[in-house]
Order: C-alpha cells, then sequence, then structure tokens
C-alpha cells in the first residue's frame, strides 16, 4: 500500500497520518449517526430539518472516510482473464436503479460480442460505478447516459457520454486532483481513484466536456493476448 500511495504526490504526504486518523474517525461517526437517527425519531418537525442536514454531512464525512482507508490500503488487485463487455454489462446492471432514481436512462451499446482483457473484476468494476454515477449526477431528469464499448487495434475503449452540465476548462483542468469536488456530498475522490487504477491496468483515462453539453470519458485498457 506504500507504493500505491507514493505514485499519488499530494496524498503520499499524509497518506499514512490521514488513513490513521480516517480509521480513528469511523468509529465516532458511527455513534453520531446512531444518536441523530434517535433524535430524528423523537423530533419535531422543524427541527427534523436541522437533524436530515446533519445526517447528509455524516454520510458525507463517511464516504470520505471509506475512500481514505481504501486508499491507504487498497486490496491486493486479482489480475484475470475477464471479459470487458460482461463486465460492464454487470455494472450498467448494476446502476440502473440509481440512473431511475435520477430519472436518467442508461443505454448500453457494446459494439463486439466479446472483448478479452487482463484486469481486476473488482477495481475495474469500480472504476466504471465511479465514471457512470458522475454522469448520472450531472444530468437533469430525462437525461441518456450512453456506455459504448468496442475494440480498436490493442485497445478496449469503454465511453460514457453524459449530456450534462458539462465542465469549465478550470474544472476540467482540476479533475482527478484529490478532493476536488464542485458537489455538495461528494468526495472528490472518485476520479483520482479510477485514474490509478486503469493506469495499474496499463491503460488510460481521458475526458472531454464541454460546458452545457454534456461530458465523454474514455477509459482505455490493453486488449488480452488470445492464448493468455
Ligand atoms: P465527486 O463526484 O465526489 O465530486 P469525482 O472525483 O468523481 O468526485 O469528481 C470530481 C468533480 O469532477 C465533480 O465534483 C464534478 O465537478 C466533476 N465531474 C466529474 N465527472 C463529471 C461529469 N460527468 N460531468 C460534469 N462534471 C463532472
Ligand atoms: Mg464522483
Amino acid at each position: 500500500s506504500r507504493e500505491l500511495l507514493a505514485r499519488s504526490d499530494k496524498l503520499a504526504a499524509v497518506g499514512q497520518l490521514a488513513a490513521g486518523i480516517a480509521h480513528e474517525i469511523r468509529n465516532p461517526l458511527t455513534a453520531l449517526r446512531g444518536f441523530i437517527d434517535l433524535m430524528y425519531q423523537r423530533a419535531r418537525s422543524n427541527n427534523r430539518r436541522y437533524l436530515e442536514i446533519m445526517r447528509g454531512e455524516v454520510s458525507r464525512m463517511e464516504a470520505i472516510v471509506s475512500e481514505l482507508l481504501r486508499l491507504a490500503r487498497p486490496d491486493r488487485p486479482q489480475f484475470q482473464q475477464l471479459d470487458l463487455v460482461d463486465l460492464v454489462q454487470e455494472v450498467v446492471a448494476f446502476m440502473s436503479a440509481q440512473a431511475l432514481l435520477h430519472g436518467v436512462d442508461i443505454q448500453y451499446e457494446p459494439r463486439a460480442a466479446t472483448i478479452k482483457v487482463q484486469g481486476d473484476a473488482n477495481q475495474l468494476k469500480q472504476v466504471f460505478i465511479n465514471l457512470m454515477r458522475n454522469g448520472i449526477e450531472a444530468m437533469q431528469p430525462g437525461g441518456v447516459l450512453r456506455v459504448a464499448l468496442w475494440q480498436e487495434g490493442g485497445a478496449a475503449r469503454v465511453q460514457i457520454s453524459d449530456e450534462g452540465s458539462g465542465m469549465s476548462p478550470d474544472a476540467l483542468a482540476r479533475i482527478g486532483e484529490p478532493f476536488f469536488t464542485t458537489k455538495e456530498q461528494g468526495t472528490g475522490l472518485g476520479v483520482m481513484v479510477s485514474k490509478r487504477m486503469v493506469a495499474d491496468h496499463g491503460g488510460d483515462l481521458l475526458i472531454e466536456s464541454e460546458v452545457g453539453r454534456g461530458t465523454t470519458v474514455m477509459v482505455l485498457l490493453p486488449v488480452a493476448n488470445g492464448d493468455a
């Protein structure tokens, strides 16, 4: 886990300490959440509003703590040959409930029956979950998230396009920086973690975005050799 931390300059300096603090913060947060829930049950409606805000903020802290712990102690990657067409299909199915809640439709268009890559299934799923979630969160109800997948040369390409808010050049320059977020409940760690995982697979993650038009994220992964 030390080597993984060293790859991200900013986190390297504080990585171990952050992980220690994150761990220490987890238990008090659990207690806070429990008592907020208890108070909520007993509160008058005008106070419930404040407790809802507190619960939201505690959730945000929990999300940051979980991401920090995952960064400091990533599961040892288990590389194996897997079919990217199936894996992305699974993530699309998994995300469709969340998409529905946002009034967003996910359209999956694999342009191949099968594409083999060497990879860690859990990490790759996490990458596509993070990226699809961002696309969904960027859109208004009625939006469509397009997920396309094809092979070009030695690379598998997964393209995730939304019709959402898009990003300014400034935001685009900062995306993937630890803790860069424009969301009230954001952690600002999703893209950073995704970029690192894709890089660990020998791949690349590219983002194009235009304010008001939407964002396209492209994940490139090396295709496995036939007999690998
Ligand atoms: P979080 O989603 O917790 O904010 P991320 O690292 O996933 O953290 O994303 C960082 C920031 O990048 C987001 O807060 C948002 O401003 C911007 N962003 C990421 N994906 C998109 C997207 N598909 N459309 C518009 N903005 C995006
Ligand atoms: Mg995100």
